[in-house]
């Protein structure tokens, strides 16, 4: 009988006081899961973290071990594990965290991974503001070389394994796999065509393997314990437990620890619930890339199936609560001006999207807005959406089209009584915000929209 609801799994060492160090890591069961790996082949790895069902962490949901699996191990080329640190989703602060307060739990799991695809050269890819995030991996990473963990010889098996640790200059376009691996060959970060994937050409065109911090970091709790342990916790789709990252109008915001399947409401309960005298107006399930939904989804259950089906995503496991004082026009502005601003410029829709989408929204907020704007916003959304290069430009979209859909009056109010509803103070705009004549293309000439 899968159970739900809160658990301390990977976060049952966060009480340890110096866990971080060592010795104290060793002291709670520490590199017993590569102990473990080391007694396996590389096919029993891959196979346990399928039969474990582990799913990424990172955003995309994709089953770990398959991940594992499609890495071309005999090419003679060089295999590549990277661990992708670069954790820049708004409403996403679970890794930063792990990485702080346990980073020996993913140097281990970078080990076990690198025994599963017959790698002696692994790269951690952090964000470079992660500045003590940075200095606890630096200093974990310098202890396993010195106690043998890392190097010529881990463990005394005569198995080579060397860590990177690169951080990052801080774009959020770097998150997605591809243009990491560019930044990480010292290129501008910038999404690559697909085919060829990274399994067969990524690193220094190797075959590459790109994992979550997480996903990374959970490998070694399944060697320790097994799969059918891990998939005590969650549904058959969604199994196991995550890290949930709980953010806005709550009484306690921060990391937390779930099984997978839990309901929205009772994860919010965990948090101490709204803030007071607040009502739950809308939630974003899975990170700002995420579509919102509304009020009387809160019953879903945390799954990667359920929330599909109720139409958002899971993403990252950033769960952010809004409440009917937050106006969601103003939320949406806020998301859409971080995409236009993180947008690569590689491909037009996104780039020129972007910049069009904040644009309007400026207007609808600032008391500007047409009627037709409304309906400007998803013919735009609808030329970005499916036609941009990387999923940046997909996600840019998801705030404005989930609004539109659950709380469209918010925005006619807008128009219509010529001002913010709520009496919230929008942004200020990069350049002033134009009034719009009404003509049939929904532009007059010499403005863009
Ligand atoms: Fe760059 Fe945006 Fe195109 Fe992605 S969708 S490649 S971020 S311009």
């Amino acid at each position: 009988m899968a159970q739900f609801g809160p658990v301390r799994a990977m976060t049952a060492r966060y009480d340890v006081e110096g866990v971080h160090d060592l010795d104290v890591y060793l002291e709670h069961d520490g590199y017993e899961g590569l102990r473990a790996a080391l007694d396996m082949t590389p096919d029993q790895i891959i196979e346990l973290v399928k039969d474990s069902g582990l799913r990424g962490r990172g955003g995309a949901g994709f089953p770990t071990g398959m991940k594992w699996s499609f890495v071309a191990r005999d090419t003679g080329k060089p295999v590549y594990v990277v661990c992708n640190a670069d954790e820049g989703e708004p409403g996403t602060f679970k890794d930063r965290e792990y990485m702080e307060r346990d980073p020996h739990a993913l140097i281990e799991g970078m080990i076990v991974a690198g025994l599963a695809l017959e790698s002696v050269q692994g790269y951690i890819y952090l964000r470079g503001e992660f500045a003590f995030a940075g200095r606890r991996l630096r200093d974990a990473i310098r202890q396993a070389y010195d106690r043998g963990y890392l190097g010529e010889d881990v463990m005394g098996s005569g198995k080579r394994y060397d860590l990177t640790l690169h951080r990052g200059a801080g774009a959020y376009i770097c998150g997605e796999e591809t243009a990491l691996l560019d930044s990480l060959e010292g290129r501008r970060g910038q999404p690559r065509l697909r085919p060829p994937f990274p399994a067969t050409h990524g690193l220094f065109g190797c075959p590459t393997t790109v994992n979550n911090v997480e996903s990374i970091a959970t490998v070694p709790f399944l060697l320790r314990h097994g799969a059918a342990w891990f998939r005590q916790w969650g549904t058959e789709k969604s199994p196991g437990f995550k890290l949930m990252c709980i953010s806005g109008e709550v009484q306690r915001p921060g990391n937390y620890e779930f099984a997978l399947g839990t309901p929205v409401s009772e994860m919010i309960e965990a948090a101490g619930g709204m803030l007071e005298g607040r009502e739950l107006s809308f939630f974003c399930p899975g990170g700002s890339s995420t579509p919102y939904l509304p009020a009387s989804d809160a019953d879903v259950p945390y799954t990667f199936e359920d929330i599909q089906e109720r139409g958002s995503l899971l993403g990252t496991g950033a769960l952010m609560v809004y409440s009917t004082q937050t106006c969601i026009v103003d939320a949406t502005l806020r998301f859409t001006e971080f995409y236009e601003h993180e947008s690569c410029g590689k491909c037009t829709p996104c780039r020129e999207g972007g910049y069009w989408l904040s644009q309007i929204l400026h207007r609808i907020e600032h008391g500007l807005g047409r009627e037709e704007d409304l309906q400007l916003l998803l013919d735009i959304c609808d030329n970005v959406f499916g036609r941009s290069f990387c999923a940046l430009g997909d996600g840019m979209t998801s705030p404005i089209t989930a609004s539109l859909k659950h709380f469209r009056e918010d925005y006619e109010q807008h128009v219509a009584q010529g001002r913010c509803p709520k009496g919230v103070t929008p942004p200020t705009p990069r350049e002033p915000v134009l009034s719009v004549a009404t003509d049939a293309a929904g532009f007059q000439k010499g403005e863009r929209p």
